[in-house]
């Protein structure tokens, strides 16, 4: 028996690859554009410092993590998201001393869930961290940000962006309270799921997706009439930054997230285009996160993306520009006894042209069989060699794609003729 790979954990595929290079390149350049810089760090940490900043009774650390014990008897556990890690690496490595840090890092995260379309055991983010800077204007940049990432991507008119207060973690204890006298008074319209997390996480209740518990949360009541001065006001100035820069936003009360360690300003940029699996970036503020890892206190803000689900959408709105697609741009034909000069000729191209992408036929056959593949290349240019050119020094140089008669050119006028046809 052949052995496959595991249950929701994907190869990408070449042809797919493309759309994931454009995706990480636009990305990274935003990211640059806007000074952050990359941080990369383990995919396999201490179970511990998972446990400790996601939350012990949160979906992640009770049924999604994938946990080992290790040769040594160590506890460990792949990374279910970046925060953490990256929070860890900072503080170990004194990245958070009176400084403030910009950070992004991209890579896989795993979690043990049911897998469905825009959801795997092995999946991608892009996150963004932000330390040190406590005030709405760095909320409001993570948010400028990342609209301007859906407008490079083309994806802006079919997402949207939902926000809400938290407060701090006082006031998130005063409305728990509340929540819970409220709901465990209707405690029998409660689904399975939501009367357990009646005990465990109240908050994630607000989430609930099940129609009978909506229809309770309707009276219940609401965070942000819980929230002290300080954070309504953080709130406030936020919101006002992102009306004067015209970025549009919906007021969700109900949006809490799935982590423990928000705080105040929390936000998911969301879409339709994608049935269930709708959220594709999500974030917000965890001011008490580095202290709670053992750091001094730093405040922080970030967010993730998920990788498969930008990709779903790009491919879904068919917005991958055609040039992506395209890796070659000149095919070289070697037919008869021209193997040695073909490749070398090659090769000196590519140091004339180093913007070109050129692919060398190799294997040999016939003229007939390498023009195919020199057309199925996507390549523009076809530059053939056979004995006779070698012989003079020339190529012929074949249009793929518009009309126009082949030529002769001799061989150390190739460079010109290409960087001519390319790139003016
Ligand atoms: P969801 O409610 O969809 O489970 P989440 O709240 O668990 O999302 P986060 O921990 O906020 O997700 O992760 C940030 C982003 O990473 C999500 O908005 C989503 O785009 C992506 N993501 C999370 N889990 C998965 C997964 N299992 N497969 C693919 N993408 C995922
Ligand atoms: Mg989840």
């Amino acid at each position: 028996m052949k052995i496959q790979s595991l249950r929701g954990m994907h190869d990408l595929l070449p042809d797919q690859s493309t759309t994931w290079q454009y995706l990480e390149k636009t990305v990274a350049d935003i990211l640059t554009r806007y000074s952050y810089k990359e941080i990369r760090f383990p995919i396999v940490e201490q179970t511990e410092l998972f446990k400790r900043s996601v939350g012990e009774a949160t979906d992640i650390v009770e049924k999604e993590m994938y946990t080992f014990e290790d040769r040594n008897g160590d506890q460990l556990s792949l990374r279910p998201e970046g925060t953490a890690g990256c929070v860890r690496a900072c503080t170990q490595n004194g990245l958070l001393h009176n400084q403030t840090q910009r950070l992004w890092y991209a890579g896989p995260m795993f979690r043990h869930e049911r897998p469905q379309k825009g959801r795997q055991r092995q999946f991608h983010q892009i996150g963004v961290e932000a330390f040190g800077l406590c005030g709405p204007d760095i909320d409001a940049e993570l948010l400028l940000l990342t609209a301007r990432l859906w407008k490079a991507l083309k994806i802006d008119h079919v997402v949207s962006l939902q926000i809400n207060s938290l407060g701090t973690s006082e006031d998130r204890k005063t409305y728990r309270g509340e929540l819970v006298k409220y709901l465990t008074q209707h405690h029998q319209s409660l689904d399975e799921d939501s009367q357990r997390r009646l005990l465990t996480n109240p908050m994630r209740i607000l989430d609930s997706k099940n129609a009978d518990v909506q229809k309770v949360l309707e009276k219940a009541p609401i965070l942000s009439d819980y929230i002290d001065e300080e954070s309504r006001q953080h709130f406030q100035q936020l919101c006002s930054i992102l009306d004067a820069a015209n970025i549009n936003y919906e007021l969700n009360p109900k949006l809490v997230r799935g982590l423990d360690y928000y705080s105040k300003t929390v936000f998911e940029w969301v879409t339709s285009s994608l049935g269930a699996q709708g959220t594709i970036c999500a974030g917000g503020r965890y001011d008490g996160l580095v202290e709670q890892l053992g750091g001094k206190p730093c405040p922080g803000v970030g967010f993730a993306m998920g990788m498969e689900r930008l990709a779903l959408l790009l491919d879904e709105l068919n917005t991958v520009p055609d040039s992506v697609a395209q890796t070659v741009d000149v095919y070289i034909v070697a037919v008869g006894n021209t193997m040695a000069d073909a490749m070398v000729l090659s090769d000196t191209l590519r140091s004339q042209c180093p913007t070109l992408r050129f692919e060398s036929h190799c294997g040999g056959g016939s003229f007939k069989s390498q023009m195919k593949k020199a057309d199925k290349s996507g390549a523009d240019i076809a530059i053939i060699l056979g004995e006779e050119e070698i012989a003079n020094k020339t190529g012929g140089v074949k249009y793929l794609r518009k009309e126009h008669p082949q030529e002769t050119v001799v061989q150390n006028k190739l460079a010109d003729l290409l960087n001519t046809f390319f790139i003016d």
